[in-house]
């Protein structure tokens, strides 16, 4: 009557998964998991691209870090395989903004992880729109959310998850300047953007965001975006219309081509770099796509 092995570990794993989760286990952690892993480090899982980045940056060699989601998949339409919600569920730490990734959260739901850093105070998310990372400092605020999250977890790693927080929010600053110089004479300029990835940003910067497929780019744009984007160009003067990098935008490339408007690519920063850019640099692509598409 012995089930096969594999059944067994399988089903130890959840059961231990969802003892960890009802009650607070010993920090250092002991068998089946609870705080550093038996080999010293913490394993972090995020549910998105810029949460992965900051959590890289954050644990520096103290901690691995994956992402929940395949590469190269868009965080409003991944759908996790069963080792991936296992991940999640394993995990000592994951770093997560619930409503971003529908697959993320019912896993979370299902089975909880021994430890949740749930972002959306640090994030400061307005309204419905998620997209925080587009501001600067509000990653940096993330960055020092995921430090304490990952010191509750790791004591022993305290010191330095706060240390790489601080050089994080450094180069966040650092980059938060130069938009700010670079876009100070653009203030007030009409942005279009196909995928309505870019609302922290342009309020950031003092931009007015038209976004014409919406929060989510796998819906369609309605007609009355359709007509408020055509309205912008021309009451605006708008000279080009954005696309994310992985979209097919073929409504919005239909739009710039009747308004007669140049194009250029502003990466939402929602997917890792296939090329392993640094979130830094993606940024500074999408100011020098700005710099020079924008009206001002
Ligand atoms: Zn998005």
């Amino acid at each position: 009557m012995t089930p096969p092995r594999t059944v067994i570990s399988a089903a130890a794993s959840v059961a231990a998964a969802l003892v960890v989760a009802g009650c607070a286990a010993p920090a250092g952690g002991g068998a089946g998991g609870g705080g550093a892993g038996e080999d010293g480090g913490l394993d972090v899982v995020t549910s998105a691209y810029p949460l992965q980045w900051v959590s890289e940056r954050v644990a520096g060699d103290a901690a691995r870090v994956s992402s929940a989601l395949p590469p190269g998949t868009d965080v409003h339409e991944a759908e996790l395989a069963p080792t991936q919600a296992l991940a999640l569920s394993d995990a000592d730490v994951v770093v997560t903004l619930p409503g971003l990734q529908a697959g993320v959260d019912a896993a979370l739901d299902a089975s909880p992880p021994e430890r949740v850093v749930d972002v959306t105070d640090a994030a400061a998310v307005v309204d419905d729109d998620l997209h925080f990372w587009g501001d600067p400092l509000r990653l940096a605020d993330v960055g020092d959310d995921v430090a304490e999250g990952l010191a509750a977890a790791d004591p022993n790693g305290a010191s330095g998850y706060r240390a790489r927080a601080g050089e994080l929010r450094a180069d966040l600053q650092a980059l938060d300047e130069r938009y700010a110089t670079a876009l100070a004479p653009c203030r007030g300029a009409v942005l279009v953007t196909s995928h309505e990835a870019f609302g922290y940003l342009a309020d950031r910067y003092g931009l007015e965001q038209v976004g014409v497929a919406g929060l989510d780019p796998s819906v369609e744009p309605t007609p009355a975006r359709l007509r408020a984007a055509t309205a912008a160009v021309q009451d605006a003067g708008v000279r080009t219309v954005y696309f994310e990098t992985e979209a097919t935008d073929a409504v919005t490339r239909a739009l710039a081509s009747a308004l007669g408007t140049g194009t250029a690519v502003l990466d939402p920063m929602e997917t890792a770099p296939a090329d392993g850019a640094d979130l830094l640099e993606t940024a500074e692509a999408n100011l020098a796509a700005l710099e020079a598409g924008l009206s001002c």
